[in-house]
């Protein structure tokens, strides 16, 4: 869910006002959305793509040093494990941040084991929560340091 990550993190980043905090707030936003039940997307290049696409309009709409671009940021960056061979799990390898052990990654709901967060429902509110983050945020406006 790493479209998701940046879309609503980027959105909670115009609640802070300083960069570090909103990088920060974005790692505990990443914490909390991989809690949330959801269907992951099997096409990672594309994902990594859509990603970099956003981070660019975030970056380019709200300023590099804006706290939606970093907050965006710290939603991100803990995803980078997810692909790096050192941290693959079939290589016999752990990952290290707390929510990708699958003890607490996409819990289940009580009553609807089977329920996940569906790619569309994630793609709708990701987009949302960008125009968000892009249309609110502009330079003059955004909290810089
Ligand atoms: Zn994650």
């Amino acid at each position: 869910m790493l479209v998701p990550h940046t879309g609503i993190n980027a959105a909670a980043g115009r609640l802070f006002k300083r960069p570090l905090v909103a990088f920060a707030a974005g790692l505990a936003g990443h914490a909390l959305l991989d809690l949330v039940p959801h269907k992951d997307i099997s096409a990672h290049k594309a994902e990594g793509f859509m990603v970099l696409l956003m981070l660019g309009l975030v970056g380019s709409s709200c300023g590099w040093r804006s706290t939606a671009f970093w907050c965006a940021m710290g939603g991100v960056l803990p995803d980078v494990e997810q692909v790096l061979p050192w941290t693959d799990p079939a290589r016999g390898r752990r990952r290290y941040f707390p929510t990708h052990s699958r003890r607490f990654h996409s819990l289940p709901v009580p009553g609807a084991r089977e329920y996940r967060t569906s790619l569309f429902l994630q793609s709708a509110v990701s987009l949302a929560a960008l125009t968000m983050a892009i249309t609110g945020c502009r330079p003059d406006r955004c909290g810089r340091s």
